[in-house]
């Protein structure tokens, strides 16, 4: 049964051992083999599994964070790298959009710069100067010019400035009249040179280019012929490019563009005297002439109203004039932004793809761990299978036992009726004579015999009687309460209970008891009933004896509790040391002893899970070993063999 119940689990860990012996068999194979395929991969999995297994965990953690390290300083660089050729490319564009600008300007003015040269050679304009009486005819053929090529004004003014015939001499805003001698195309123009000049109408405040040419020499008188152009159109069609463009004059005042609020701003400040020069030619009318920004006007970069911004610059080619194309900052910037995405990118890829790889590790530990959880379960399922089996097998031991036990009971019955046949017939046979003798002598008339034979029969009586109460008392040996007691406590009882015997008789009896307690979970009263036998014995033995000494000496030995009762009488000879724990064996006389008492004994003792011996002294007399077990010191132990022992009592 043992072993069959040791199989189930020996067999489960020789399977997992073949199973893993099997797995390095397969290994040493493919040792030798080149490796491929599937196999090359997991050869050269494991061989990394090694090197980062050989690492010590922290380094391998902080290598962990190498890859996105890398990236974002690869990110930085990249970033810059993608600013600065975002920032070429910008001014390749800015370059080309320049150019393209500035032809419009070119192409506008280059319309009607001539004009005023022709105009000024024109009898039917320049007439006037000469005679007034032509100012009529002069400010309709002016008109008529002015509506024809789309000129915003065209005048003419005698050599003090005064505006003798003007295209628009019928409007509220006429410049008919009006000296405009201030205006340095004026001068310019007076000095015989061509005048150029960007400024706000004096007279609309409408902004506009003015083309001046004096009449030639040889005419009637001198003056001046002026074409204002008008270059609003210019901004509208530059407006819808969606661009921000701007034109600054010599002082790098803004004054045409797509940026309606940087009219008439500097993009750097400007010292006062430029800024009186420009007031006193009424250039830009009030204008504050503020500054867009604080530093110098030559850079690349500039912030303005909280925008930064990236600048390209080209002469026009007229009055010192500049063209600038504005890239805002950001837009420039914008690589960078998609170079710091991607690398967000790659650090989220790579932050997943660990997360995935940890995931996956976690779960075979799971799986693992499962396993191992199953495993564990069915060893203890089997566990718990033997244990159930092993408490059967003791249930049907302990029956056994009992059976055997109460066999043997009645084997012994079956001996003992055979010896209480014989010990009933011998009485009996006597009782018969003694009876027929009583009916002779009452016959006879002898009552004094009668009387003596009635006496014998009595005695006869007497003896029967008490042969079944021994009987009786050796097929139900008493009370077999269990309880934890002190054994020193038991041998004082049972000494008290021979004490009559011991005065009537004079034998010394002496007591020698440990001073520790010997607590034992055991019937008290059947020890006790042990141990008065026992000295009774001893007591009995030592009669004829000159100083006769009975001793119950106790001690603790080795869990067990040890208790000789020793006496110096004649004690066992060893031909007779079998048979004194045999039921009727005695060698007192008939009236004394039944021979039942260390039968009874040997019983009880055997019942309490002890054992009772005799042994022989040197010195003389007889000495008998009582040994019964000891309570256990962590009680659990005691109390179920206790249990175990109470059963088999209780089976009797
Ligand atoms: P009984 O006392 O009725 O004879 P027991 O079973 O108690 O029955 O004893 C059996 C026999 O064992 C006794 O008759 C005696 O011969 C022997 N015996 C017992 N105790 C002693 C002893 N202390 N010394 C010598 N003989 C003993």
């Amino acid at each position: 049964m043992t072993g069959a119940k040791t199989y189930g689990p020996a067999t489960a860990l020789s399977t997992a051992r073949d199973q893993e012996a099997g797995d390095q068999g397969t290994r040493v194979q493919g040792a030798g083999d080149e490796p491929t395929g599937d196999r090359a991969r997991s050869w050269r999995g494991r061989a990394g599994a090694v090197l980062s297994r050989r690492l010590p965990p922290r380094l391998r953690r902080s290598l962990l964070f190498l890859p996105p390290l890398l990236v974002l300083l690869l990110a930085v660089f990249a970033a810059d790298w993608a600013e600065v050729q975002s920032g070429l490319r910008s001014d390749a564009v800015a370059r080309e959009r320049l150019t393209l600008y500035r032809e419009t300007i070119l192409r506008e003015l280059e319309k009607y710069r001539h004009l005023p040269y022709i105009v000024a050679r024109d009898p039917r304009a320049v007439g006037v100067l000469s005679d007034p009486g032509q100012a009529p005819s002069a400010n309709r053929f002016l008109k008529e010019l002015a509506a024809t090529t789309g000129a915003a004004a065209l005048y003419v003014m005698n050599e003090d400035g005064l505006t003798v015939a003007a295209s628009n001499f019928d409007t509220a805003g006429s410049f008919v009249g009006r000296n405009y001698s201030f205006r340095p195309y004026f001068q310019e123009a007076r000095d015989g040179e061509e005048g150029r000049f960007f400024a706000v109408g004096a007279t609309t405040g409408e902004p506009g280019f003015f083309f001046a040419r004096s009449t030639p020499a040889g005419a009637p008188a001198r003056g001046v012929v002026v074409v204002k152009v008008d270059m609003e159109r210019l901004e509208t069609n530059w407006r819808h490019g969606g661009e921000t463009v701007i034109v600054t004059d010599v002082h790098g005042v803004v004054f045409l563009g797509t940026r309606d609020d940087w009219r008439y701003s500097s993009l750097a400040p400007l010292q006062d005297m430029v800024v009186a020069a420009i007031r006193s030619d009424r250039q830009y009318g009030n204008a504050r002439l503020a500054s867009l920004q604080q530093g110098p006007l030559a850079q690349t970069r500039l912030v303005i109203g909280g925008t930064a911004w990236r600048q390209a610059r080209l002469k026009v080619g007229i009055l010192d004039w500049t063209i600038h194309y504005f890239t805002p900052m950001s837009e420039v910037r914008a690589p960078r932004g998609v170079v710091w995405a991607g690398a967000g990118a790659l650090v989220l890829l790579y932050a997943i793809w660990l997360l995935v790889l940890r995931s996956r590790r976690l779960g075979r530990v799971t799986a693992g761990l499962r396993q191992d959880a199953a495993t564990l379960r069915d060893l203890n399922r089997r566990l718990v299978e033997e244990i159930d089996e092993r408490r059967r097998v003791e249930r049907e031991l302990r029956d056994t036992q009992a059976d055997l036990a109460r066999a043997s009971r009645l084997a012994a019955v079956g001996e003992m009726s055979a010896a209480v046949a014989h010990e009933l017939n011998q009485p009996l046979a006597a009782l018969g004579m003694f009876v027929s003798g009583a009916r002779l002598y009452q016959q006879r008339g002898e009552t004094a015999a009668v009387t003596e034979n009635l006496d014998e029969i009595d005695a006869l009586r007497h003896r029967m009687a008490t042969l079944t109460q021994e009987l009786k008392r050796f097929a139900r040996p008493g009370e077999s309460r269990i309880e934890t007691v002190d054994l020193r406590d038991c041998l004082k009882t049972s000494a008290k209970l021979v004490r009559p015997r011991v005065e009537e008789t004079g034998v010394a009896l002496q007591l020698h008891l440990p001073s520790r307690p010997m607590t034992a979970n055991t019937a008290p009263l059947r020890v006790e009933q042990v141990l008065v036998n026992l000295l009774r014995n001893a007591i009995d033995a030592c009669q004829g004896v000159a100083a006769p000494v009975v001793e119950a000496r106790a001690r603790i030995e080795e869990g067990r509790a040890v208790i000789e009762i020793l006496d110096n009488g004649e004690g066992i000879p060893d031909t007779l040391r079998e048979r004194i724990f045999e039921p009727f064996f005695t060698t007192k006389p008939a009236a004394t002893g039944l021979g039942l008492g260390l039968a009874i004994s040997a019983r009880i003792v055997e019942d309490l899970g002890g054992s009772l011996a005799t042994r022989a002294r040197r010195a003389g007399g007889a000495c008998f070993v009582l040994s019964l077990p000891l309570a256990a010191q962590g009680g659990d132990e005691g109390s179920e063999e206790d249990a175990r022992r109470l059963d088999a009592v209780d089976a009797q």
